[in-house]
C-alpha cells in the first residue's frame, strides 16, 4: 500500500545539510510515525506521500520547507542560572534553557558574558537546506487505537496508558 494520511509508515532516514549529514535513524531503531499528524517536518511528511514499502529515495527540502528562515531578532541575553551548565558554556555549543514560564528548549550559545549568556533561539536547522535520504521499511493501516491516540504503537496494538 501506499503512505499517505494516516498510515503508519516505518522508516530508515540520513539528514544532512550541505553536504555533512548531521543526522541518521541508522545508530538505532527505525521511526515509526502515524503519518499527516505533524510528528515529521511537513515538507517531509508530503514527500514520503504516495511511496511504498521498500522504496528508497532523497527528498531535498528548502527551509521554507523544513524549519523556517534563520531569524536575526532571536538572538537573546538570558542570566546564566537560567542554564544547567552554564559555567561550561562556548559559543557555537547548542544546550538546553530552563524558560521562566516552564518548559525547556534547545539554543546554540553565541556569545558567552560574565553573568549572561547570548542564546540563538533559532531551530540549529533553520535557514538551512536539507537532504533525507529515506529507506522506506513499512507502510500499513493505521489501527483504531493508533487513530484514536494520534500516534503510532510500535507493535500496532500495544495497550499504554
Ligand atoms: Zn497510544
Amino acid at each position: 500500500m501506499k503512505a499517505a494520511k494516516d498510515t503508519v509508515i516505518t522508516l530508515h532516514y540520513n539528514l544532512s545539510t550541505g553536504g555533512e549529514q548531521v543526522e541518521s535513524s541508522r545508530q538505532g531503531d527505525p521511526l515509526t510515525v502515524l503519518l499527516g499528524r505533524g510528528f515529521l517536518i511537513k515538507g517531509l511528511e508530503d514527500a514520503l506521500l504516495g511511496h511504498e514499502k521498500g522504496d528508497t529515495f532523497d527528498i531535498d527540502l528548502t527551509p521554507d520547507q523544513a524549519y523556517g528562515e534563520r531569524r536575526e531578532d532571536a538572538i537573546q541575553r538570558v542570566p546564566k542560572k537560567y542554564f544547567v551548565n552554564g559555567k561550561r558554556l562556548k559559543p557555537g555549543m547548542t544546550t538546553v534553557l530552563t524558560l521562566k514560564e516552564g518548559g525547556q528548549r534547545a539554543v546554540t550559545v553565541h556569545k558567552v558574558g560574565m553573568t549572561t549568556v547570548d542564546v540563538d533561539t533559532n531551530h540549529p536547522m533553520a535557514g538551512k537546506d536539507l537532504t533525507f535520504e529515506v529507506e522506506l521499511m513499512d507502510v500499513r493501516e493505521a489501527t483504531e487505537s493508533e487513530l484514536e491516540h494520534g500516534h503510532a504503537h510500535p507493535d500496532g496494538e500495544h495497550e499504554h496508558a
